[in-house]
């Protein structure tokens, strides 16, 4: 990851707890072949989708339901360091709604305004809510 991405992840935890967000980070740099994995996903079989996966040392997936499309792209920021990703809450969610600190405004929605403010550029604004990279 680089320097300017790094500073910015740890300022993003660091204000998103202020205001009563926990966040978790669940995936930082990756390597080609781990892309290569998230990309086949909802794209291939099961079965090939775990070839990938076991060869990009990565958990297999256990369910047809879970092979569902993860990534819009092979190009993806996470390549060059420059991306993380995040889930939010003591019990981890990804629903888009939920709004945990009682705010008025759903947590991933006040989450991203937090990262905007702090220069980066949150996935939320392209169909992509967990994530943020560099501008
Ligand atoms: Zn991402």
């Amino acid at each position: 990851m680089v320097k300017e991405l790094e500073r910015k992840m740890q300022d993003f935890i660091l204000a998103c707890r202020k205001r009563g967000l926990t966040v978790g980070i669940t995936s930082t740099d990756r390597k080609g072949i781990e892309q290569a994995a998230l990309f086949a996903q909802g794209r291939y079989s099961l079965e090939i989708v775990n070839m990938y996966r076991k060869e990009a040392g990565m958990y297999l997936l256990k369910d047809v339901k879970e092979n569902v499309v993860v990534t819009k792209t092979m190009a993806s920021q996470h390549l060059v360091g420059r991306a993380f990703d995040i889930v939010l809450g003591q019990k981890k969610h990804y629903d888009l709604k939920v709004d945990s600190n009682h705010t008025g405004g759903p947590d991933y929605q006040e989450a991203a305004e937090i990262g905007r403010g702090l220069g980066l550029k949150p996935g939320i604004d392209f169909g992509d809510p967990p994530h943020y990279q560099l501008p």
